[in-house]
């Protein structure tokens, strides 16, 4: 869950969370503090881009772990002391005149932001709460309205059996004194009587006003009114629906964008190991746009290669050309000139420390020979495994569960390539 999203905390708690993102970083001991150097230098690169274009979610959370590596966490690596670091002065020169001062601004900005978001969800709140109230107003005089009619004719009802009832008696009186004096007209003539008067008294259950009595015509109404009306906690929603949905950026990955013609131009480029059968790597690199990272150049460094190796030779000059041109690490690419593509227990090791360095970095593999391509990263128990390994060269590793998988976090896109070549 992401807490820095959730409109209904404070705009503290909200910067809370992400300072707190920003912390979540560990070191491992296996990854040279210079990996650590490089990776802090494009991690100063991003967050730039994310500041320019406005996020200012992002730019804050890389500032945070900017200073978290380099301030706590990296100091306690077991090489830091003893390595020769080039970028050293430089990152300690960004922590001072940019990381700091910009996270500070980045503070005040989130806060202000939050605190209008805030003061709409509170107004939102609020307005729901009186349009509810409102309703359950209405709903209550209703239900007084449609009580007091009932009663009414309730009321009316008693009135008019009362009524009945009396006409009745008073017939049954009145047709009593008639035969009265009747009978004693005819009393000599006969003594015999009949009680047929006694069948025009009509009994309360067959009487078509009989069930009036039992009061059931105004509890049927008040029922149906019951079942048609809302029930007040559909008109109340619950607070988590009302915050707003941000972007999830921080926590997922950011797509990676693969031009087209990639692989072909680094096999074509490779053709001549390719045919010796021997192995050629080369670095993916690019830029981040609009929280999405593209692939623009392949540099291939100088490097020793056989069957099924191939080792970076001179990564100063590498790192060089990176700075020159402002690029990002994203990846790595290789051949398998006789073998599938697939990634073996070197390249597994080898993925890890670029996937440590960036979660969305990816592997491809080319296989001329079996005329297949493959995109991959280490799944999380790959990462788990492999991180810890101690082992070097080739190796088993578990295979269930498998320890990579096909990226999809790509996206393949007719955009220009560049190939620097500095072997
Ligand atoms: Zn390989
Ligand atoms: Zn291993």
């Amino acid at each position: 869950m992401s807490y820095h999203t959730d409109v209904s905390l404070t705009p503290e708690e909200r910067v809370r969370a992400l300072r707190k993102l920003g912390c979540n970083i560990t070191i491992n001991e296996d990854i040279t503090p210079r990996r650590y150097f490089r990776s802090g230098v494009e991690m100063e690169r991003m967050a730039s881009v994310y500041l320019d274009e406005g996020n200012l979610e992002n730019a804050f959370v890389l500032y945070n772990k900017f200073i978290t590596l380099f301030v706590e966490k990296l100091p306690h690596h077991r090489d830091y002391q003893q390595c020769e670091i080039p970028e050293k002065q430089d990152i300690l020169q960004k922590l001072k005149e940019i990381a700091f001062p910009r996270t500070d601004d980045l503070k005040k900005d989130l806060l202000k932001k939050y605190n209008l978001e805030y003061q709409e969800y509170m107004q939102g709140i609020n307005k729901r709460k009186a349009e509810c109230l409102k309703k359950m107003e209405q709903h209550q005089l209703i239900e007084a309205e449609k009580k007091r009619v009932a009663q009414l004719r309730q009321q009316q009802m008693e009135t008019e059996q009362f009524t009945f009832f009396e006409d009745q008696l008073r017939k049954q009186d009145l047709i009593r004194d008639q035969q009265k004096s009747k009978d004693s007209l005819t009393h000599k003539v006969s003594e015999q009587t009949d009680g047929s008067v006694m069948t025009c008294f009509p009994s309360a259950k067959t009487h078509p006003l009989g069930n009036v009595l039992s009061g059931q015509a105004g509890r049927n109404d008040a029922a149906t009114y019951a079942s048609q009306s809302p029930p007040i906690n559909r008109v109340l929603k619950p607070a988590a629906t009302l915050s707003a949905v941000q972007n999830e950026i921080v926590e997922g990955l950011r797509m990676v964008v693969l031009p087209k013609d990639l692989s072909h131009k680094f096999l074509q480029l490779a053709d001549a190991n390719t045919t010796r059968g021997i192995e050629t790597c080369g670095i993916l690199c690019g830029k981040l746009t609009h929280d999405e990272f593209i692939i623009t150049h392949i540099i291939v460094p100088k490097q020793s290669a056989g069957p099924d190796y191939c080792d970076m030779e001179n990564v100063e000059e590498l790192f060089n050309v990176q700075d020159q041109h402002n690029l990002l690490t994203l990846g790595w690419i290789h051949t398998h000139p006789t073998q599938t593509a697939f990634l073996s227990s070197v390249d597994l090791h080898t993925h890890c420390s670029y996937q440590l360095m960036l979660p969305e970095a990816i592997a491809i593999v080319c296989s001329p020979k079996h005329n297949d391509t493959g995109i991959f990263r280490l799944t999380n128990t790959g990462m788990l495994e492999v991180s810890v390994c101690k082992k070097k060269g080739f190796h088993p590793h578990s295979k269930e569960p498998k320890p990579f998988n096909v990226c999809r976090h790509v996206i393949v896109k007719d955009v220009k390539i560049t190939v620097l070549d500095l072997r």
